[in-house]
């Protein structure tokens, strides 16, 4: 059987500073080498100093998915010889001696599966090399420590995924996880990566290190099974060792030969003390978190009556979430939801798209309360949406500007419906006596309105009328 485990650094992107010094934690777009101080580059004499909220934010993570906190938690020195590491060793936590690390012995269900967490762990974030040149004679390695220090949580799974989509589909609700915790930005470039270990049956396990993108490790992982498995089909041993995924040719390349537990050397860091977490500072963690996606689910599908499937795309997204809360109000709340997720998730699906939107709470809530009021048709209602995407504009200002008024009112509807009854009055006979050609005639109304005739109120009128005619 195929075994995969994984191991994802997340970045804790909403803190202001690293993990042990008053630097940013935010080092995107700066000049390299320019976020740095004596600490998180380890000149001598430095001492590091624990940022209070990195803790508070990975406890949180840990209390998300269900695993325990350890009284007290400690840090250990893990040594390794890298330029990106100007220490020479990355401060981060091992369970030595017991459990001293922020969290353990979690578990998460994903589509009635359950994953177990085997432990979270806080740690910094190494600097970053970057290559430049074109040939491999010319090519030359640069340095910047601007992220050296940056807090990081790492979240070990258990071996629980048996294939690569139940990967993809455990990574999507991590996201949604923290992101909803508002504890990181995980689609920002580099804030989530993961590293996957795999066997076949017959065969060692193989570790993958470092893919940046949720897609990436999918394909990663099928490569791996395909290419182990003809190993073991033909009889030849896999190799226990790190691999990379090479992003260019879509397929993982040995790396080197993997290194042992113990070639890390991990000592106790004795520059940060121990630090207690009482029950009462959990309790208290445990009231500051935000409502978590499953409670806010169950809460749109009792409190509105919002359909199970559409409860569960809203509220698994926070930014959309946001959208509706703010939005909403009793009586329009399942017309909101509605219009986020088929009209608008489907205008804006990627954060970049999200961002760039115009529209706010308050055009959702007009379009909401003129489609529910039926002053306008649901076509209009999108058209007007696409509208107040693009411009920002009010929804009233487009919906006069762009004529979209639904034509409701039943005595204007019943001239235009009289017209077209005189117009087709061959259509009209037959539709007496066939009921089911009568959907012709709609399509003259709706054409003749621009399709701003209810649709509903069209088809009660022009019956009554075939009736009386
Ligand atoms: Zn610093």
């Amino acid at each position: 059987m195929t075994k995969i485990g994984l191991e994802i650094h997340c970045q804790l992107t909403k803190l202001e500073s690293k993990l042990f010094c008053n630097c940013k934690a935010d080092y995107r777009n700066l000049t390299p080498n320019s976020n740095i101080c004596p600490i998180c580059i380890g000149l001598p004499g430095s001492l590091p100093i624990l940022n209070k909220k990195a803790v508070e934010k990975a406890a949180m993570i840990s209390l998300a998915l269900g695993c325990q906190i350890p009284e007290q938690i400690s840090f250990f020195r893990k040594n390794y010889f890298y330029p990106d590491l100007p220490k020479n060793f990355q401060i981060t936590q091992y369970n030595a001696y017991g459990p001293t690390s922020i969290g353990s012995d979690g578990s998460i269900q994903i589509e009635g599966k359950e994953i177990r967490i085997r432990r979270i762990q806080i740690e910094e974030d190494p600097g970053r090399l970057v290559y430049e040149g074109i040939s491999e004679k010319t090519q030359i390695t640069l340095v910047d420590y601007n992220r050296a220090g940056t807090p990081l949580v790492e979240i070990v799974t258990e071996p629980d995924f048996e294939n690569p989509r139940q990967v993809r589909i455990f990574l999507n609700v991590l996201a949604d996880l923290v992101e909803n915790l508002e504890v990181s930005d995980p689609y920002l470039e580099g804030a989530m990566r993961v590293d996957g270990n795999i066997s076949v049956e017959k065969g060692n396990r193989v570790e993958i290190k470092n893919v940046g993108s949720f897609r990436d490790i999918e394909k990663a992982l099928h490569f791996e099974i395909t290419r182990q498995q003809s190993l073991v089909d033909r009889n030849i041993e896999v190799a226990a060792e790190t691999r990379h995924w090479d992003e260019a040719r879509k397929i993982t390349v040995s790396a080197r030969s993997k290194e042992e537990e113990q070639d890390y050397r991990y000592l106790p860091e004795a520059d940060i003390p121990l630090v207690t977490i009482t029950q009462d500072k959990i309790d208290n963690l445990r009231k500051q978190m935000p409502e978590s996606i499953v409670a806010k689910k169950e809460r749109y599908i009792k409190k509105y009556g919002i359909p199970t499937q559409v409860a569960e795309v809203l509220s698994s997204d926070k930014f959309y979430s946001d959208l509706f809360e703010k939005a909403h109000t009793e009586s329009n709340a399942k017309e909101i939801a509605n219009i986020i997720t088929t009209d608008l998730m489907g205008f804006a699906d990627t954060r970049e798209k999200k961002i760039d939107l115009k529209v706010t709470h308050r055009h959702i809530s007009d379009l909401a309360d003129a489609i529910v009021g039926n002053k306008i048709t649901r076509n209009s209602g999108k058209a007007a949406l696409y509208e107040m995407i693009k411009t920002g504009k009010s929804f009233s200002e487009i919906v006069s500007s762009l004529d979209l008024g639904s034509v409701s009112n039943a005595s204007s509807l019943e001239k235009i419906i009289d017209e077209v009854f005189k117009e087709e009055e061959k259509a009209v006979k037959e539709a007496k006596q066939n009921p089911d050609t009568i959907n012709y005639i709609v399509g003259k109304v709706m054409r003749k309105t621009k399709g701003k005739a209810d649709p509903s109120t069209t088809l009660e009128i022009i019956r009554k009328k075939l009736l009386s005619a």
